[in-house]
């Protein structure tokens, strides 16, 4: 979600964000089958089933949520788990969706268990119960909702509870972009913004993302401050590169956290094989964060191995920090 972002982020945001499927760049197979639900759906004059979106920050979930709910000429109502603090807040939201209408659920994992409980009849028969009066007048009455499709978007879908889980009629994971789809993003946020930019400038802040258009965007966003200063505005590889080594970005795109989990497996575990739990208390962090949402990117760009017995440091992992591999690892 956008939420930790400063006003002028928002707006650069926003004015990047994809509007329709045909915006959309990658993600072919989960794309191509919901634009078949969403047609059907619409076909039907019915809600969308409900659509689970999980995989790591920054892919796209609040933005293929929109294009969603525009697809379908229907509203959206964006919430996430940690604000809906009791059912009445959610009873406010559901009873105030239009026919067919889409209510996004960002970290959807992270619902309050009253709340997730009182979710599950919406979901599923469209009904609710609301408590009338306190004390010893109370009752409760069920009203029935419009038809409506729930969005859950999650990094953490191994902590969502299973009935949650089995609500949910429509299931996709995004994955990291490669570096070529990442290029026609960049390419394409900048001739939003009106900033030239050549093919091999575009690729070099692609190939630094972390597979990640939000990352993209963002060093697109600081490098055409860059090019502005220190040229005449058209993004060149040089000024690339230049803008990515002023701003400490890894040449291939790693991230601190990144680097530490590489680091503690190659300096305090000899390379491994070492276990998650191990490694995330070596690192201070939880080992479903480390699981979700970093492990997979170090594991498709091979500086992770997952064997049986724990994790293992690859060779390039050992040469991306600038340390001699071991005879084994070669
Ligand atoms: P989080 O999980 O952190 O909320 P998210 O997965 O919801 O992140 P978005 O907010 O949808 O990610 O996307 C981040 C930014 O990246 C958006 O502003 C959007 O412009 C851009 N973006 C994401 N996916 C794509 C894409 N496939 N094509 C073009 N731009 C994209």
């Amino acid at each position: 979600s956008a939420d930790h972002l400063s006003p002028a982020e928002k707006e650069y945001d926003k004015a990047l964000r994809p509007l329709d499927f045909s915006d959309f760049t990658g993600q072919a197979k989960v794309v191509d089958n919901l634009k078949v639900f969403v047609g059907a759906a619409i076909m039907r004059g019915e809600a969308l089933d409900h659509v689970l979106l999980h995989g790591p920050p920054g892919l796209g979930k609040t933005t293929l949520s929109h294009i969603i709910a525009n697809s379908l000429g229907s509203s959206i109502k964006i919430t996430s788990g940690p604000v809906l603090d009791k059912p009445s807040d959610l009873a406010g939201l559901l009873t105030n969706l239009e026919k067919n209408d889409v209510l996004f659920i960002d970290e959807i994992h992270r619902l309050n268990p009253i709340v997730e409980e009182y979710l599950y009849s919406a979901m599923e028969d469209y009904k609710i119960d609301i408590m009338l009066d306190s004390g010893p007048n109370a009752r409760s009455v069920q009203i029935s909702l419009n038809p409506f499709t729930l969005i859950g978007a999650t990094t953490r879908s191994g902590l969502l509870t299973s009935p949650l889980r089995a609500r949910f009629g429509i299931n996709a994971r995004l994955e990291y972009y490669d570096s070529k789809l990442l290029t026609s993003i960049v390419q394409r946020s900048a001739e939003i913004l009106g900033s030239p930019i050549y093919e091999d400038a575009a690729f070099e802040i692609a190939r630094r993302s972390r597979g990640t258009p939000r990352i993209a965007n963002n060093l697109l966003r600081r490098t055409r401050d860059f090019a502005q200063i220190k040229g005449d505005g058209t993004i060149t590889v040089e000024i690339a590169q230049f803008a990515l080594n002023a701003l400490d970005v890894d040449h291939n795109g790693l991230d601190e956290m990144d680097k530490r989990i590489l680091m503690t497996i190659i300096d305090k575990f000899k390379g491994g094989p070492v276990g998650l739990s191990t490694i995330a208390t070596a690192c201070g962090d939880e080992a479903e964060t480390i699981e979700e949402v970093y492990e997979p990117f170090l594991i498709q760009e091979g500086y992770i191995k997952r064997t049986s017995r724990g994790r293992e440091a690859t060779e390039a992992a050992y040469r991306h920090l600038g340390k001699i591999p071991p005879n084994h690892v070669r």
